[in-house]
């Protein structure tokens, strides 16, 4: 097969990660007989650089004409950087914002693994993290509360701010859907969170997902109140797999699952649309602080990479090779500086993805 990937190196680390995750990608592809074109795609600050705004029509383009993205991450020093000088339109992440806009990707995916190999670095009770969970969270990201209308009027000498929180059943169809898809491929369960006892949005949702998991008689399907779920990600995190919900609920659940696995520069990332289409990064950031020190942790990005050759390549055994050198590498006690602990072996950025590569 040939894989037509868009990659967006980015600023800060982004650079130094992608070019890890592209030295694995071109491993698994010789490895299993694939091909691989790169088409370099210029964002953030980057594209400020050379054409003063952070994402051109050209570089949309370029997306749209990919099969799929693979990202670093973007944006610098938020204080010293002279990309925060100029309109919030302009600066780093507005691209970012556009680029999802512009590739219609609603759905959000973020795993949270957390490898036994790892465990000390969970916030958790060694009881609940020596049992290690793996799930994944999937958020609905076009729609809900912060795409709802909202104003603020004045009644009677009083303020009052509105925000509205719609969904209709297609939007909520399109990601069940996506939700149930990815639960086959993982260990055929969803977790539906919803505030069903309150907002009718969530009895509507709720309904939806009943209907789509007719389609999906392997997948045991169950809802859970967000309130719940919050404490369930922190009591008991081993139950989940998949975990589907709307935008607001998956923004603040999403951050706490990462929370607990205690490994920021472990954490992929995935964006989706309609198609088999996906963006592909990170969950952290540029790391301006340790830009250029050969030291970031690649592995979250060569997880996304995996990510991508499972979602929109449908190559599974070749991801799960990736995700199995990965795991080799760690149990052999091979660490970046930000998961370093005792007893193990500090290696830096290139190292460690040639250890991955190695092991592959
Ligand atoms: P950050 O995630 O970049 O960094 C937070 C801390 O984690 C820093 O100490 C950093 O050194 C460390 N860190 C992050 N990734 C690491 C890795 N792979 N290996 C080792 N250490 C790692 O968050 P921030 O400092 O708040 O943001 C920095 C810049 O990144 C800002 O411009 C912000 O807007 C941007 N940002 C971009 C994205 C994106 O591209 N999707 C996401 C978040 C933040």
């Amino acid at each position: 097969m040939n894989l037509n990937i868009g990659c967006i190196a980015g600023d800060g680390i982004g650079p130094e990660i992608v070019r890890e995750a592209r030295k694995v990608l071109d491993k698994v592809a010789d490895k299993y007989g694939h091909s691989i074109t790169y088409t370099d795609i210029l964002m953030g600050g980057a594209s400020i650089d050379v054409h003063g705004v952070p994402l051109t029509e050209e570089a949309i383009a370029q997306a749209k004409a990919s099969d799929a993205v693979l990202m670093g991450s973007i944006g610098g020093d938020t204080t010293t950087s002279p990309w925060y000088q100029l309109e919030p339109s302009k600066r780093p992440e507005a691209g970012l914002l556009a680029i999802r806009k512009a590739l219609n990707l609603f759905a959000n995916l973020r795993p949270a693994v957390l490898y036994e190999e790892l465990a000390g670095a969970c916030p958790l009770k060694e009881e609940i993290s020596a049992k290690g969970f793996d799930m994944m969270i999937m958020r609905e990201l076009t729609g809900g509360l912060y795409f709802g209308e909202r104003k603020t009027i004045e009644e009677n000498g009083v303020k009052k701010a509105i925000d509205t929180l719609a969904y209709d059943e297609n939007e909520i169809r399109r990601i069940a859907v996506k939700a149930f898809d990815i639960a086959m491929k993982r260990n055929k369960k969803v977790t539906s969170v919803d505030k069903a006892n309150v907002l009718d949005s969530s009895r509507l949702w709720r309904a939806v997902v009943n209907e789509v998991a007719k389609d999906y008689p392997e997948v045991t399907l169950e809802h859970m109140l967000v309130d719940n779920c919050a404490m369930q990600l922190v009591k008991d995190p081993a139950q989940f797999d998949v975990i589907l919900t709307e935008n607001m609920f998956g923004d603040i659940l999403s951050d706490e699952a990462s929370m607990v696995t205690g490994s920021i520069g472990m954490l992929a990332s995935a964006s989706l649309n309609d198609s088999r289409f996906g963006l592909y990064e990170p969950s952290h950031g540029s790391a301006p602080d340790i830009a250029g020190k050969g030291i970031a942790n690649p592995i979250a990005t060569i997880l996304s990479a995996s990510m991508m050759l499972r979602y929109t390549f449908d190559l599974d055994k070749e991801a799960d090779s990736i995700d199995q050198a990965v795991k080799q590498v760690l149990k052999e006690g091979y660490r970046t500086g930000d998961i370093m602990a005792e007893g193990c072996t500090q290696v830096g950025t290139e190292k460690m993805g040639d250890f991955i590569c190695e092991r592959i």
